[in-house]
Formats: C-alpha cells, structure tokens, sequence
C-alpha cells in the first residue's frame, strides 16, 4: 500500500497557556512512501517524528493537508477503519492476558463477515507469533518475558489484522544494545516476509541508516531529506543532515573559499573549483582523510585507537568545531604515536561544504 503525505500540517497550542503562540510540530510535509517499503523516519527528539506517525495513524487530525493510502483520502478517516499496525516504545501490552490473548485481541471485535471463530483466532495469532518467533511463549504474562520477547508480542499484535500500514514509534529504545541490534534485524526480516509498508520512527541514526529502504531526514517539523541511506550519507543536502549521519560524526571546521581553494586557517586543503570566495563550513567524514606526511592539514595528534581493520585517529585542530576529529584509517598505516602533530590530505568526494549563513550545501565538480 503506497502511503502519499500531502502539504500536512499540524500545529498545537503552545503548552505554557499564557503563550498564544502556536507550536508547529509537522511543517507542510509532502512525501510518497512506495508500496512494501522500510521507511525510517529520523531526526532528533521534538523535531515531530510522532506527529507525523499519529497523523498516519490517524490518532491526530493534521490542521491542513492529506493522507493517501493508495487512491483512499484516509484524512478523515478513524484510525480504526485505517488498517493500520501500531507498536510504541512501551510494549503497551495487557499484563493479565496471557501471550496469546494479547496477539488475539484485535482479532476479538471483528464483527459481520470479518468475524472470525476460536480455531480461526488461535490458528492466526499461531502463524503471526511464528513469524515474529515467539510461538512456543504462548502460554506466558507479559511478566514472564523479556523486553525484546514483549516487544516481539506487540508486532505480532500489530501484524495480526495483516494492517495495510505498519507504524512502529522507537520500538527498540527500551531494549539494551545487543537485543537492540537483534530486534532491529528481525524487524527488516517481518517487513521483507510481508512486504507490508512500514513507517519505522527513531532518533538513531545508525538504526534507520541500518535497516530502512529509505529514510527521511527531519528536524524542526520540517522535511529536510529523502532517499536510500547511503545516498543521503554521500550526499547530505545541509550540514544538518550531514552532522545528523555518520558514526563517528563528519568534522566540521570553519573554512573559506579564496580563488576556488578550500581554506582551513591559512591553509589551502582543497581545490573547489568554480565556488566564490565566501565563508563557510566545511565538513570532512572520518573516512576523508588520508594520511600523508606532505598533508596540508596539521591536527595536534590526541591519541590513536586499533579496532582490528581500521585504526581511528583522534586529534584536534584550531578551526574545529568538535572538540575531538576522528579519523579512520586502514591499519595498514603506521601512525608516529610519538609526533605531537599528524598531516592528512583529504579525499575530495568526503570533503562537503556548506554557506556560514544558510548551511546549505555548496556543490564543486570533482
Ligand atoms: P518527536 O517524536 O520527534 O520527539 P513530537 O512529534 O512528539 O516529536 O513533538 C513535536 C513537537 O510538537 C514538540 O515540540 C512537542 O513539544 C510538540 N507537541 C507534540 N504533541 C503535542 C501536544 N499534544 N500538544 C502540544 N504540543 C505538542
Ligand atoms: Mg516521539
């Protein structure tokens, strides 16, 4: 089901009463999700994410604009005739049913030729807690599970009605690292086995980066990019969504263009042909920098660190804007651990620039 956002706004009265001014928590929001996709919607707390999944949902009504499932205007729909999965942070499920009984419960109400008998119940919630891998719990409390056990429950709770839409609101922030991890790969597993369109909403970047066919790129309810992640990490349209991706995050130092060279201080690093002269930021993934003892970037070396394959150096420099650049290198390099400087050149694909005044993105032929 292909899910069309048009013009949406949703605007709330501010909280503190005495002021009159309005919050805007989702700002003229325009996007199509393609049928049977994994769309991570991302950015940091407050920018609107679960705004912009209720009015999916349609537990909120947007102050303007639609929502398209398909050809059907959902806008004014209740969010029960939506066909529409929900699972949230907190597993949110019945503490007094058991495992099975709560997989069963949307199937309870349905009513006409929807209806379904016991057997019919019992076999679904069985194929669905298969799916989601936890058909031999069925007989247990919520109590008697664990977090990634009881948020497995409420997908499959969700799924059992087989929604047109599968919303999911940070649904792994209350598991620790490695469960984490693991949920996340059986998320994108359900997802690809029922092909159903899925809206997965988090602040971590690395998730959405990990498991999402697209993400979306949000901040201050407004959008600020669309695509397939790896596209949007090589090629970031603002230093918002530049600094927003990346572990470790991109360096940024302040810069500025003279006679189509790239200034770091008073040093050139890097032809950018055809930009004018002006301020700017610029912005270097830790993979951008190559070791050359002829470099013209000198950082004050900090410190180095061996993860196996990749040595990460650490140091600093005066124009940064990090306290810390990080830097990742193939360890077949030797870094001199004793020199109180290291001198990289930079690779120009990793290297971005953005305008001082409206961070946007300055584009350069490489
Ligand atoms: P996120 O899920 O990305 O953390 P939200 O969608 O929850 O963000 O919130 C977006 C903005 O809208 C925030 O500034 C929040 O305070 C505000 N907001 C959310 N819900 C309400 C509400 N019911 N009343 C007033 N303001 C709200
Ligand atoms: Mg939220």
């Amino acid at each position: 089901m292909k899910v069309v956002l048009q013009d949406l706004t949703k605007k709330f009265p501010n909280r503190n009463k005495k002021d009159r001014t309005e919050v805007t928590a989702v700002n003229n929001f325009s996007f199509e999700i393609p049928d049977g996709k994994l769309i991570g919607l991302l950015g940091p707390s407050g920018c609107g994410k679960s705004t912009t999944l209720n009015l999916i949902c349609g537990l909120q009504k947007p102050t303007s604009g639609k929502i398209f499932f398909g050809e059907d205007d959902v806008t004014d729909l209740p969010p029960e005739n939506r066909g529409v999965g929900l699972v949230f942070q907190n597993y949110a499920l019945y503490p007094h049913l058991t495992v099975k009984q709560n997989i069963t419960f949307p199937l309870e109400n349905l009513r006409g030729k929807e209806k379904m008998t016991k057997k019919e119940m019992a076999d679904k919630a069985l194929e669905i807690a298969r799916l989601v891998q936890i058909d031999t719990l069925m007989d247990r409390k919520p109590s008697e599970l664990s977090g990634g056990q009881q948020q497995r429950v409420a997908i499959a709770r969700a799924l059992v009605k087989m929604p047109r839409v599968l919303l999911l609101d940070e649904p792994l922030s209350n598991l620790d690292a490695r469960l984490r991890l693991q949920t996340r790969e059986e998320i994108k597993r359900i997802q690809r086995e029922t092909k159903i369109t899925t809206v997965f909403v988090t602040h971590d970047q690395d998730e959405a980066m990990s498991i999402s066919d697209m993400i979306v790129v949000m901040k201050d309810g407004i959008l600020q990019q669309i695509g397939k992640p790896q596209d949007v990490y090589d090629d970031p349209v603002n230093l918002f969504v530049a600094k927003f991706l990346g572990t470790p995050p991109i360096s940024v130092f302040h810069g500025s263009v003279k006679n189509g060279q790239l200034y770091i201080g008073d040093t050139a690093v890097l032809d950018v042909p055809g930009v004018g002269d002006r301020e700017v930021f610029a912005g270097i993934r830790p993979e951008g920098f190559v070791l050359d003892e002829n470099g013209s970037l000198s950082c004050v070396l900090n410190g180095v660190e061996v993860m196996g394959r990749d040595i990460s150096i650490i140091s600093t420099h005066k124009q940064s804007l990090n306290t810390t650049i990080r830097s990742i290198i193939s360890a077949e390099n030797k870094v001199n651990t004793a020199s109180e400087n290291v001198r990289f050149s930079l690779k120009p694909s990793k290297v971005y620039i953005f305008d001082k005044a409206t961070e946007e993105r300055i584009r350069f032929p490489l």
